[in-house]
């Protein structure tokens, strides 16, 4: 059992909300179209965060709410279902549709999932329309994937054949390579969720063993639960050590020979631990202070001070799901200091008052840090980077060296005079 330190915290909050993640979603699942049902903050957010040119065809947008929407006057409902129409009828190739909710949509309470019912009614055989929340009045922003998952798995069709599903979006090679090594285990029905099409879902039932790629998909675990699946407990695979218990996890689950794996995972291993090696001379002995964001912050410590050497001061986290991060907890070193939700200025405050080298932060709070003399580290690189799995390991840990190398350049140089 582990012996962190388990504290929560509440106040105010410094996060991006769920609406962020429609972009890697949206890359993921290319027949799938998110209209945001939001303000023109909630389009600038999305749109500088997607960084798309004006004249590509994304597939998401903003159905944007006007002051007579806000102040009731006009019928938002029916101008949704407009905007809707007009939508399909311009981009006919769309497979599903994810109405999402934002902080405005939620505060004059559209009722978006009264408005999918209906659209699914009316446009039955031509695409589906779903719904969740990306609001950050209660949000994160990586509970945004968590939200359209969710949504995804009334649709899934139900069987009990025996099947790994792997869940949580991952970059396309990364999860390539990880499916290919449990081909080599001789595990060969391997499936993902989200799909890289929205219409091709996988089917789920009692034969589904579910191995979570990403540490924040609480709900959707309960959901395949609900379905008849089974959760693996297993470390994150982040990292050599991690991906490697997450791979033996997998490969225990169907009974696969403990020689095979080892035998498997060995030269993957070595290679991994071999390219770590510069990175773990700059990072071993540096302070680490990780503040909630991301959901990723546990595992990413367990890497960071397991195999890189680093000395954690603080883990902080916007939610702590105990059952999904019992593996990772155990893997802590004792009395581990971690803060279960945010209150943004008492945490600057200890960050300050520690003086850590490394701070992993969101990307408001980083500016105001350098400019202190702070290194930090943006936690939304993490969901924006292939970094799951042995061989990648070295990439992540790169990730937390480079500026820390960064503010050594910095600090060695002097100004000339002009
Ligand atoms: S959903 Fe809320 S937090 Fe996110 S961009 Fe819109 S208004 Fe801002």
């Amino acid at each position: 059992m582990s012996s962190a330190t388990l504290l929560k915290e509440t106040g105010p909050r410094e996060v991006f909300c769920g609406l962020t993640s429609i972009v890697w979603l949206h890359r993921r699942m290319p027949d799938a179209f998110f209209l945001v049902v939001g303000s023109r903050t909630c389009a600038h957010l999305i749109q500088s965060a997607a960084g798309v040119m004006i004249f590509a065809e994304p597939r998401f947008g903003t159905a944007i709410l006007e002051e007579r929407d806000l102040a009731g006057l006009a019928d938002a409902h029916d101008e949704l279902n407009r905007v809707v129409k007009n939508l399909l009828a311009r981009r006919p190739e769309i497979k599903t549709l994810f109405l999402v909710g934002s902080c405005p949509s939620e505060v004059i309470k559209i009722d978006l999932s009264r408005v999918a019912e209906k659209l699914n009614i009316e446009l039955k055989g031509q695409v589906t329309v779903l719904n969740y929340s990306g609001s950050g009045i209660e949000t994160t922003f990586t509970q945004g994937e968590d939200g359209a998952l969710k949504a995804l798995i009334p649709q899934m069709p139900s069987s009990k054949e025996n099947k790994l599903l792997l869940v949580g979006t991952l970059a396309n090679s990364v999860e390539d390579r990880l499916i290919g090594i449990f081909k080599k285990l001789g595990i060969n029905k391997v499936e993902s969720f989200p799909p890289r099409q929205s219409i091709e879902l996988p089917s789920i039932g009692s034969g589904t063993k579910v191995l979570l790629t990403q540490p924040y998909l609480t709900d959707t675990a309960r959901e395949l639960k609900a379905r008849g699946a089974e959760i693996i407990t297993a470390p994150f695979p982040l990292g050599v050590f991690g991906s490697q218990k997450w791979i033996e996890a997998g490969a225990k689950s169907f009974g696969v020979d403990k020689s095979l794996v080892q035998a498997t995972l060995d030269p993957l291993i070595s290679r991994a631990r071999k390219a770590l090696e510069p990175y773990i001379k700059n990072l071993s002995g540096k302070k680490l202070f990780l503040l909630p964001e991301s959901q990723l912050e546990i595992p990413l410590a367990r890497f960071l001070h397991g195999e890189c050497g680093m000395e954690l001061i603080e883990i902080g986290t916007p939610y702590l799901n105990k059952d999904l991060m019992q593996a990772e907890l155990e893997l802590l070193p004792p009395n581990t200091r971690i803060v279960e939700g945010q209150h943004v200025e008492k945490q600057l405050d200890r960050v300050r008052a520690e003086h850590p080298d490394l701070v992993v932060c969101g990307m408001g709070l980083a500016n105001p840090l350098e400019a202190e003399g702070i290194s930090t580290k943006w936690s939304i690189e993490m969901v924006f980077s292939p970094i799951h799995g042995i061989d990648q390991a070295s990439d992540l840990a790169e990730l937390f060296s480079r500026p820390l190398h960064r503010h050594n350049l910095l600090k060695s140089k002097t100004l000339q005079k002009v």
